[in-house]
């Protein structure tokens, strides 16, 4: 897929003179466009909804951008609870998939009304000891070794994965569950991660369906919702092509007439928890060229550095990279495009094909909307940017203020030296 900017070299430098470089540049009009298109895709199942997976991207107003649009918010910690309340998102427009769960945040999450997802049976004592059992409730089912993927670094094989519960502890859960006066029930899965396959997409419902099915014979249980999880892919590379939405939605209708219509099982909702392909490619990494060094290898080093965006270091992402104005150059030049950060593994690219670079160049990382910003750390010393969105009136605002030395010393006190 060819990569567009919907910005210049022109408008960036714009704004470089009231934003230093490093930031995050959001587009509006994109994410909006791309939310309406996935919703319209699976407009026809049931109740659908997505639950944006808000560790994608933690920032309120893009939140609130998907809320317009009318997506919920999927949170796994208390201080994401406190951003989709922030953001008015409020009961069951809330999905709380949490695991390894802390004290306190079954709490907020019961407060909020917000859907319980529980990762574990034993957290069903857990649940009902520090908030009480809700009417609804939704169990994370983990296939194991009955489900053959391949897995990436991101997510693991099923068996291998520390989420969810076995097959027989989700029919147990459900019979505990109902006992003690539940009466509404989801079903959720996670167990793929930046999948571009549809037919392993689509295996994801068929396995959740075939378990509803299973769950209504075993435990006379009806099911309300399934809950498919994120884990669209996104195209990081130009020469992949992304998920073809509609064709995935056409592949579970089928599944849906074959599985649940013929059983003349009551209307199942189906609902996601998309964060990746939400926002991915709507956010791009604007860095300048600030070194150029030959050694071994010819090296360009930028303002941005793996505390900005990890997912290259820590998972070998390939991120597409434009040079602002050099577009039209031919890509004759093998570059390490790194970062200041005193760990090798601090660089963007790898024996990247680019036009010839200098000192001063803009660069954009494409397709970091999603885990990007919001991954960021401060080993090294080093702070996170300031995130902004590119609006649909063409203007910019700054939606988080890049952090300063301030900040980062915000947790010491140096009296006591
Ligand atoms: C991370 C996560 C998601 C979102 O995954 P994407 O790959 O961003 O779509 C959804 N649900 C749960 C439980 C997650 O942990």
């Amino acid at each position: 897929m060819v990569k567009k900017l919907p910005f210049n070299k022109e408008r960036v430098e714009e704004i470089m003179e009231t934003e230093p470089s490093p930031f995050y540049l959001y587009d509006e009009k994109g994410l909006r466009e791309n939310a309406r298109r996935f919703l319209r895709a699976f407009s026809w199942l049931p109740n659908f909804k997505n639950y944006f997976a808000v560790k994608a991207c933690p920032n309120p107003y893009i939140l609130k951008i998907l809320k317009e649009e009318g997506m919920g918010a999927d949170c796994s910690s208390l201080p994401e609870l406190i951003l989709a309340e922030r953001v008015g998102l409020k009961g069951e427009e809330i999905m709380f998939s949490s695991n390894d769960t802390a004290a306190g945040e079954f709490k907020k999450a019961r407060d909020l009304g917000a859907i319980i997802n529980l990762d574990d049976i034993t957290f069903i004592e857990k649940l009902e000891k520090e908030a009480g059992l809700p009417e609804l409730i939704c169990v994370r089912y983990n296939p194991g070794p009955l489900r053959k993927i391949k897995g990436n670094p991101i997510i693991g094989k099923p068996e291998e994965a520390k989420y969810g519960m076995t097959k027989e502890q989700i029919f147990e859960a459900i019979e505990i569950l109902k006992k003690k006066g539940a009466k509404r029930f989801g079903l959720h899965t996670m167990i793929v991660s930046n999948e571009l396959n549809p037919d392993v997409l689509a295996g994801t419902a068929e396995m959740l369906f075939d378990l509803a099915l299973e769950v209504e014979q075993k435990t006379k249980t009806k099911v309300e919702f399934v809950n498919l999880g994120g884990g669209i892919g996104i195209p990081y590379k130009p020469e992949e092509e992304p998920v073809d939405l509609e064709d995935l939605s056409e592949r579970i209708k089928k599944l849906y007439e074959k599985i649940i219509i013929k059983s003349n099982l009551p209307s199942l909702g189906v609902v996601m928890e998309c964060g990746r392909m939400v926002t991915g490619p709507y956010g791009y990494l604007v860095t300048k060229v600030s070194n150029e060094k030959h050694t071994y290898k010819e090296y360009i080093g930028v303002d941005a550095c793996m505390a900005n965006l990890m997912r290259p270091a820590i998972y070998g992402a390939e991120h597409h990279i434009t040079v602002l104005g050099k577009e039209d150059l031919p890509s004759n030049h093998i570059y390490d495009v790194v970062g200041s950060l005193c760990e090798n593994n601090d660089k963007f690219a790898i024996n990247r094909k680019l036009p010839k670079l200098k000192i001063g160049d803009i660069i954009v990382i494409h397709d970091v909307g999603a885990h990007g910003h919001a991954m960021g750390f401060n080993y090294n010393g080093k702070l996170r940017s300031a995130e902004l969105i590119l609006k649909e009136n063409g203007s910019v605002e700054r939606i988080r203020r890049a952090e300063t030395i301030d900040d980062y010393f915000a947790t010491l006190d140096f009296s006591k030296i």
